[in-house]
């Protein structure tokens, strides 16, 4: 099973707008609160947005996020999370955009695009605080809010975001990270340090980014939102192997996103075992959460093992034991290429 790069060489703008959101470093939230301040402004390619426009959709994203997740940033707070504190109790804005103005742009304007060692070949905005106080939207911003997957995003955007404060604010180690599932509710959950359950995030919202939005059988473009909805939460391995010798059926590693076609509908999956030809895919979509930061990465890892080369044996192993008819296994139609 060879490792397959979420962003390939020829990514997509909505391949480069999830690297941002889902593989970008965050130090702070800032990253999440900038792509949820563009969605919610719909700006239009060529367009100019000051600073102080933006201000007011950015930090108030913050100041929201501060009233659950106090932790926002990994570093000392500083004068812009001190405005967005203040203003929470005060509800002064011009304040709150005046410290935004200030300080609250000084690094995520420029690390947004990066992702890795450098940044992503679609950008979508150019900065221009130097010549125009403001950031210059593109037309791959453009293409990327008038795509099929655009509604999805703000909510993939608000999980990211929920799942990482979670793991800043439990004040627990990295490693010791793991968040559950709840298929009835369709959330994921973790237990804070006095044991008690903590509603994360929707489970659908979490994880369409890492398969880009696409069902994880036949391709279909999904849809999180809307009378267009059409997103299962799928246990690759069946619910009904719950019994099978030690099998973590609800475990992260064996959910899936399907459209309700493949789950359930003609020629559906429903309780069959897929072929092992999607065994590969299941592997490679575990990679892609494994490759983005906590909590995600370090639950998978408990989950299907540390390396590589033990997580394809965990795969394997768990498939040959469940198998017993390889001739029944079920194949989807695979609807787009
Ligand atoms: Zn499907």
């Amino acid at each position: 099973m060879d490792a397959v790069p979420f962003i390939s060489n020829n990514p997509t703008v909505e391949d480069c707008w999830r690297g941002v959101v889902l593989y970008g470093r965050n130090t702070a939230s800032y990253k999440f609160a900038l792509a949820s301040a563009l969605l919610d402004m719909r700006p239009v390619a060529g367009q100019l947005i000051k600073l102080e426009d933006l201000a007011p959709h950015f930090a108030k994203q913050i100041a929201r996020h501060l009233v659950e997740s106090p932790k926002q940033i990994t570093t000392s707070k500083g004068k812009f999370i001190d405005a967005c504190l203040a203003f929470n109790q005060d509800q002064n804005l011009n304040s709150l955009v005046d410290a935004t103005v200030a300080h609250g742009f000084t690094n995520v304007i420029d690390a947004f695009h990066v992702v890795g060692s450098g940044p992503v070949l679609h950008k979508f905005f150019e900065d221009e605080r130097r010549a125009n106080k403001g950031i210059r939207i593109t037309d791959e911003f453009t293409k990327l809010a008038e795509g099929i997957q655009s509604p999805n995003f703000a909510q993939e955007v608000e999980s990211r975001w929920r799942l990482v404060e979670m793991a800043w604010n439990l004040g627990i180690a990295v490693n010791l990270l793991n968040v559950k599932h709840d298929h009835v509710a369709g959330e994921i959950f973790t237990f804070d340090k006095g044991a008690r359950r903590k509603t994360v995030t929707s489970s659908r919202a979490a994880l369409n980014g890492y398969q880009k939005g696409k069902c994880f059988y036949c391709y279909a473009d999904l849809s999180l939102v809307g009378e267009a909805m059409n997103v299962d939460v799928d246990h690759f391995f069946p619910h009904k192997l719950k019994q099978h010798a030690g099998i973590n059926v609800d475990g992260i590693w064996n959910l899936v996103l399907s459209c309700n076609s493949c789950n359930r509908g003609t020629n559906g999956k429903f309780d069959r075992i897929p072929s092992v030809n999607l065994l590969q895919k299941l592997h490679t979509r575990n990679e892609y959460l494994i490759g983005s930061h906590h909590p995600l990465r370090e639950t998978l890892m408990a989950q299907t093992g540390l390396t590589v080369s033990k997580r394809i044996t965990f795969l394997d192993s768990t498939y040959k034991r469940v198998q017993l008819n390889p001739g029944f296994a079920w194949e989807p139609v695979e609807k787009v290429s």
